[in-house]
């Protein structure tokens, strides 16, 4: 589904990423796991557009996306959440919900095929109750959105991620900072998309998490992939011991 292949970025003289390459296919659930400042975020914004590489390929479908702006890769069906979502003062929730919907390609064939505003915007308003219901967040719907806590400003990301229907998600960290009763909501509904078809990748530091949702896990430390195993390889994987006690 994407190959990203000979991935390379620097800040200034900070070698962020160097070499990076790996596939996903499709259906699967990959953790990306590292130590803090590894290049995981940095990873997930060249990916979906929010950054340039210096150097290397990613293909979607077989199709070239690495010079694509963000909005493309939206309509391409790659979609993402932020680690640290910030929410507009004055929308509310649905509000929110809503207007991730229009970002979407899909808005305006609905619009041409069904003749009008009104139909498009039922059906946005319908699959955001739906999304808002399904992520715990039905209660707040009508809650300024910079109200929200932490947690459930995570949650209304993922809800927006989802309003374009995409076939890939890109979720950095979604269960930091979330109360261990959610955590485990977050977990079933992101299996539910899973089963749905949806390919998933999910920046965590969570091991139980990982065990829980991920069927194979990608290393990153200081900007190299040093694993690609299933989760129970993890901590017999000798480049991961090193990277996560800080050694070699
Ligand atoms: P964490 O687990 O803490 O979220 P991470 O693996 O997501 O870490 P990144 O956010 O990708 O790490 O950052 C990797 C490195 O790139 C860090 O040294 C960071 O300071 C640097 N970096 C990231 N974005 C920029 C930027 N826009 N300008 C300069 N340096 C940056
Ligand atoms: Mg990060």
């Amino acid at each position: 589904l994407l190959r990203v292949q000979s991935l390379a970025k620097a800040f200034g003289g900070n070698k962020v990423l160097q070499n990076v390459s790996f596939d996903i296919q499709p259906g699967e659930i990959v953790g990306l796991l590292g130590p803090n400042g590894s290049g995981k975020s940095t990873l997930l914004n060249i990916i979906t557009g929010f950054e340039s590489a210096d150097r290397g390929v990613i293909a979607y479908r077989g199709n070239a996306i690495q010079t694509l702006p963000a909005h493309r890769i939206v309509e391409a069906g790659i979609a993402r959440t932020f680690q640290l979502p910030a929410m507009p003062e004055k929308m509310s929730v649905m509000e929110v919900a809503m207007a991730a919907s229009t970002t979407h390609h899909g808005f305006w064939e609905t619009l041409l095929g069904t003749g009008g505003v009104r139909a498009a915007e039922r059906q946005a308003h319908a699959k955001a109750t739906a999304l808002l219901h399904e992520l715990l967040l039905a209660h707040v719907r009508d809650l300024p959105a910079s109200a929200l806590s932490g947690g459930q400003k995570k949650l209304l990301g993922i809800v927006c991620a989802l309003m374009g229907a995409p076939k890939m998600v890109f979720l950095d960290e979604p269960t930091a900072g979330v109360h261990p009763n959610l955590r485990n909501d977050i977990v079933s509904a992101l299996k539910r998309l899973n089963q749905q078809g949806m390919t998933l990748v999910i920046v965590e530091h969570d091991m139980h998490f990982i065990r829980e949702v991920c069927s194979r896990c990608i290393v990153l430390d200081r900007g190299h992939i040093v694993a690609s195993c299933c989760p129970d390889e993890l901590s017999s994987n000798e480049r991961v011991l090193q990277a996560y006690l800080g050694g070699g």
